[in-house]
């Protein structure tokens, strides 16, 4: 087993951990055979080209409460150094980001809102899911019918669900976590135009460097489907806004000869020990096996649909 993951380096993706138990295990697990490392320091052993220790680091999208609440203490105890990527007006605003709003929505009833709004005919949404529709839309777009919803039916806002200003500063100041920038409103960027990609790129990094004072480095791209989410547009502007690293949600091991501006991730939420080995060892045959495909295959089919409807 050893073998198999010398040389590996990894980064992990995580969102909202809510059972602590899963985490510690996961950490104790991971622990031996990895060394989990800083960003700065994946960043610089880059360059050293005879390093054989299987390395790791750890990366949490979004910025949701529970990293706070859950995972924060766990990693402060144990010294173990983790990056948060993060949306700074969300945070100001204390506004949950729009996949957050419509988690608990009636998926019937935001269909049909999503079909008047793009004039598309009567229950062609039918057979896609809801998140895949609006992750076809622009920002613009996905607001205006998140906020139909809550008109049509009267739907409170939901409870805020993601760090604090003052949480942020408090981690910001701790030696385990390090900051890095998620765009300020969560948009699919491929489908924005180039002024609006910009400035989600541009103000996050800005916004977020003069909230916590430090100089941001790293980007993780809303959704981070390659071809999908992101294109060479958004590596530019990464370059453009000096930023050193880059993160995807492609499902793989990192490779050295790979771009730093595309860095993959390997997703987990959830499931055993054995279950995270076969995620890193089997890396991108992953989501091949799993289905995982779907996604980009829906999202092509609703993209076209839309399009003919225009
Ligand atoms: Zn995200």
């Amino acid at each position: 087993m050893k073998y198999s993951l010398m040389r590996k380096k990894v980064v992990f993706v995580f969102h909202n951990i809510q059972d602590a138990n899963w985490f510690i295990t996961f950490l104790q697990f991971i622990r031996k055979y990895f060394k989990i490392i800083t960003l700065e320091d994946f960043e610089s052993r880059n360059k050293n080209t005879s390093e054989s220790t299987p390395v790791c680091a750890l990366t949490f999208d979004d910025g949701y409460l529970s990293f706070y609440k859950i995972v924060f203490p766990i990693l402060k105890d144990l010294g173990i150094p983790a990056t948060l990527f993060v949306s700074p007006t969300r945070i100001l605003q204390e506004k949950n980001f729009w996949f957050q709003d419509m988690g608990p929505y009636n998926s019937q009833s935001l269909k049909k809102i999503i079909e008047d709004y793009l004039k598309i005919g009567n229950g062609v949404t039918a057979n896609y899911g809801c998140k895949n529709i609006l992750k076809s839309l622009k920002i613009y777009d996905i607001e205006e019918i998140i906020n139909e919803y809550k008109r049509r039916h009267l739907t409170e806002n939901a409870n805020y669900q993601l760090i604090t200003h003052s949480q942020t500063k408090e981690m910001s100041r701790s030696d385990v976590i390090t900051f890095g920038a998620h765009t300020n409103n969560h948009p699919i960027l491929a489908n924005e135009d180039d002024a609006t990609a910009l400035m989600e790129i541009k103000s996050s990094i800005n916004e977020l460097s003069t909230m916590i004072g430090q100089r941001i480095k790293y980007f993780a791209y809303p959704n981070g489907i390659k071809g999908l989410d992101f294109g060479q547009r958004e590596i530019n502007l990464l370059k453009v806004c000096e930023i050193s690293l880059g993160f995807s949600t492609l499902n793989m091991t990192y490779n050295k000869s790979e771009s730093h501006y595309e860095i993959p991730r390997i997703g987990l939420s959830y499931g055993s020990t054995m279950f995270t080995l076969s995620k890193i060892i089997m890396g991108g045959h992953w989501d091949k096996l799993k289905g995982g495909e779907s996604e980009k295959k829906q999202r092509h089919k609703i993209r076209k649909m839309i399009e003919s409807y225009r």
